[in-house]
């Protein structure tokens, strides 16, 4: 079972306090950050997002996971033979047991994934992180992910973190790990700096990605389950590099956890 609990973080703690206390730390909140919704701009959303919006977030979700590959996440379509994996991944070592998207990388979960690159925007990263847990949790469950298991949110390179000022899997990862009730751990470290992935073809990327991350070996992980976080899953080469990095070090099983899906591998 995942606690649930209020999606009240970070821009918008509160004193835990019932009744009236409560409402009136709302009102300042909507005074001191009018929220207008990130998706379609309408001012009183309340939140990251304003109902309708959001209702259409988790309605694509649960379209999406009714027909996504329960392996590599990819948008299989409704009659699809999911048996074993897609028609992509079957038989193919992926580096993790299985990956759960929020969605497909496309429309407003695109602009959302694109936004949240940058830290400005890094506030956007609780929100969707309990919609991930509303929406895709059950596959948690399914999974059976152990109470004990880890968050571990794929790492930048030092240099790329510098940059860019945060890492936004982090970000969701302390998101999903307050949601999911198991705690962040940070073993991983990413020690090529693997900046020119995206014009790469698919097998030139796995090759740089091969050796791309490295991961502490010590007692605690010794058999560990965990749920690896990123962003976007595009085609599945780094978050195997980071899965592979983890068993080598003793990891357990290796769950994927991920906002969007790109349709396609080497997109
Ligand atoms: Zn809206
Ligand atoms: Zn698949």
């Amino acid at each position: 079972m995942i606690p649930w609990r209020t999606s009240g973080i970070d821009r918008s703690a509160r004193p835990a306090v019932a009744g009236w206390l409560g409402a009136l730390s709302r009102a300042v909140d909507a005074l001191v950050f009018p929220w207008s919704c990130a998706v379609c701009g309408a001012e009183g959303s309340g939140g990251a997002f304003c109902r309708s919006c959001r209702e259409a977030l988790r309605e694509n979700a649960a379209k999406a996971a009714a027909s996504a590959c329960p392996r590599c996440a990819l948008p299989a379509g409704p009659y699809a033979d999911l048996r074993g994996g897609c028609g992509d991944c079957r038989g193919r070592s992926l580096g993790f047991e299985a990956a759960v998207a929020l969605g497909p990388y496309e429309g407003a979960l695109q602009d959302l994934c694109l936004r949240m690159k940058h830290d400005r925007d890094a506030w956007l990263a609780p929100w969707l992180s309990d919609l991930w847990a509303e929406a895709r949790g059950e596959a948690i469950d399914r999974l059976d992910l152990p109470p004990d298991a880890w968050v571990v949110p794929v790492p930048l390179h030092w240099r790329r973190h510098w940059e860019r000022g945060y890492n936004q899997a982090e970000a969701l990862a302390h998101g999903l790990a307050r949601r999911l009730g198991r705690p962040v751990r940070r073993p991983l470290r990413r020690v090529a700096d693997t900046k020119k992935l995206a014009v790469m073809s698919a097998t030139d990327r796995a090759r740089a990605l091969r050796e791309a991350f490295r991961a502490r070996e010590n007692r605690a992980i010794k058999g560990r389950a965990i749920l690896l976080v990123d962003d976007v899953l595009t085609t599945g080469a780094t978050c195997g590099a980071a899965a592979r990095a983890l068993r080598k070090a003793g990891a357990g099983r290796v769950i994927v956890a991920v906002i969007a899906r790109t349709g396609k591998t080497g997109q």
